[in-house]
């Protein structure tokens, strides 16, 4: 994956899996190698900036990678079904959930309908951030990424055992709007983390 986001940023993407002979093969079932819980937003298109393509990558996205019940459904179905080692918590600089979620905190101003629940999924990040006296965009992202790997693991006991026992690894990547990079920020289990330099 990482060694995909490397020829994305160069500008020399390989684009592969993405021909009929490959749309053929995964007729019969598929077996992604990560599942990949990312923010909505349209600049991080999980294929395009790791250029994979079908089959590659199970990927759930919600504004700010916020996680409820489904998502963590999703996560744990990519992982005990499909047989996904690695679980990749895709954040990102600019990211407009966290903004909405600094304003709420350090404006008082609130979002109005179900973009509430997803701002206050964000608050507990931000309020962290800013209780170890952290106010750079990038360091509250990198916080809100934290937070969401260990939130996963806290709440989805398949996956904690999962981590536990060597099967699945748990990265958090932080991607760079402007350069199209990603580094790492957390990770858990990394062991098992092969997957990762595919
Ligand atoms: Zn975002």
């Amino acid at each position: 994956m990482l060694a995909g986001n490397r020829r994305f940023v160069a500008g020399t993407p390989e684009h592969p899996n993405q021909d009929a002979a490959r749309r053929a093969q995964l007729t019969p079932g598929q077996e992604p190698f990560a599942v990949i819980l990312g923010c909505s937003d349209s600049r991080l298109a999980a294929e395009i900036i790791f250029d994979q393509g079908l089959g590659d990558l199970f990927v759930v996205r919600t504004a700010g990678h916020v996680l409820g019940a489904e998502v963590l459904g999703s996560v744990e179905y990519a992982t005990s079904v499909l047989g996904c080692r690695l679980v990749v918590v895709l954040g990102h600089d600019s990211c407009g959930a966290v903004a909405a979620a600094r304003a709420a905190v350090e404006n008082g101003l609130p979002a109005a309908g179900f973009v509430r629940d997803v701002v206050e999924r964000v608050t507990p990040s931000v309020l962290a951030a800013r209780a170890a006296g952290l106010t750079e965009d990038s360091d509250i992202i990198d916080e809100h990424i934290r937070h969401t790997a260990q939130l996963l693991m806290d709440r989805s006991r398949v996956l904690s055992e999962q981590v536990e026992t060597g099967e699945v690894a748990v990265v958090g990547l932080a991607y760079q709007l402007a350069e199209g990079s990603a580094r790492m920020v957390t990770s858990h289990g990394v062991e098992s983390m092969e997957g990762a330099t595919r």
